[in-house]
């Protein structure tokens, strides 16, 4: 069990560890449940708020344990709802994780880093500036979902693993928080999507382990060439290997992956590469999500025009009728994909 400065940590915890720290501290069983439900299920701000608990009870709790460790150092919310925290964890490193809600829907989606900064260094991604710092823990994760729940009193329903780092370069802590979300925060792996730029020994574990996963790719890139220009991660797993993984992926689970395409001006957003990519994917079952290149600080990358879009999908459109381009979250916070640097937004 994870302590600070003598404080048990709840968050993260299983519902048979909870019961071994209510046993230990000399409180009967029942108490567990309680527990286990305020933390996960009743999202309330802290102990106090935790009513069906004897103020004894309350007591005991707030001078021996935390819910959680790290805390929101900011937070942003967007024109469109989206909400970017910033976290802090006890040694003072920060990751954002993101909310985000889509109109007509009830879904609470939130969007986790797995690691402080990440050695990937994808060309058009802020994170990727930090260097890789460390990885987070299965707890640290968790937290991340529990901040937001306690500060919004909402119940999140759909994880996505596309915040800061590289999930699959994480695997033990990303499958391990992944194991707690499904068991203790009862999300279904139906609705947690695990989003990797191509770790393909990883790729193939993460298949063995769990079917029922959604995995979305970060592609980028319908060529070797390009891939490796803009993703270095091209000259470690490149994308005939990648690609092989994903078959593996779909022959096994049945499932369709999700390829992710940020489309950048200029360089991978001509006919040419819509084309090339559609022959590329012509023996996968997948949906695209087409994401126009976001801003980031010291980065020459632009955005395409709105026609050049629509052309690059009315393309990939002659081979599946799945392609979106995702909609805009969260850019005017610095909260949609690539932007994420764990920085104070001023
Ligand atoms: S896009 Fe993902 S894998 Fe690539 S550098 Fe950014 S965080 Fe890392």
């Amino acid at each position: 069990m994870q302590k600070i400065s003598s404080m048990t940590v709840l968050a993260g915890l299983t519902y048979s560890e909870i019961e071994k720290f209510i046993t230990g501290i000399g409180e009967p069983e029942f108490r567990a449940k309680q527990l286990h439900q305020w933390l996960y299920k009743k999202p309330v701000a802290d102990f106090e708020h935790m009513t069906d608990l004897s103020k004894n009870f309350r007591q005991k709790l707030k001078d021996i344990a935390v819910i959680q460790s790290s805390k929101i150092v900011q937070k942003l919310t967007g024109k469109d709802g989206t909400i970017r925290y910033l976290i802090e964890y006890p040694d003072g490193k920060r990751v954002e994780t993101v909310l985000m809600s889509y109109d007509n829907r009830p879904n609470l989606t939130a969007c986790l880093s797995t690691q402080i900064g990440c050695a990937v260094g994808c060309t058009f991604c802020a994170t990727a500036r930090q260097k890789f710092i460390r990885n987070l823990t299965a707890r640290e994760i968790i937290e991340q979902i529990i901040t937001i729940q306690r500060d919004t009193g909402k119940m999140v329903t759909n994880i996505v693993f596309m915040g800061q780092g590289e999930p699959l370069l994480n695997y033990d802590e990303t499958t391990k928080a992944i194991k707690i979300i499904n068991t203790e925060l009862e999300i279904g792996m139906r609705r947690i999507t695990v989003s990797t730029c191509g770790i393909v020994p990883n790729i193939y574990k993460l298949t063995e382990l769990n079917r029922q996963l959604i995995l979305a790719v970060s592609l980028h890139a319908p060529n070797h060439e390009l891939r490796r220009k803009i993703m270095p991660v091209e000259n470690k797993y490149p994308l005939d290997e990648l690609i092989e993984s994903l078959k593996f992926f779909i022959k096994t689970t049945g499932r369709r992956i999700t390829i992710e395409y940020t489309l950048i001006d200029g360089i991978n957003d001509t006919p040419a590469h819509a084309g090339e990519l559609n022959n590329l994917l012509t023996d996968l079952k997948y949906n695209i999500n087409l994401i126009p290149f976001n801003a980031i600080e010291g980065c020459d990358f632009k955005r395409p025009s709105i026609q050049k879009i629509n052309r690059f999908k009315e393309i990939l459109e002659q081979a599946s009728k799945k392609i979106t381009v995702r909609l805009e979250k969260g850019s005017d916070v610095s909260a949609a994909c690539g932007q994420l640097a764990g920085k104070i937004i001023n």
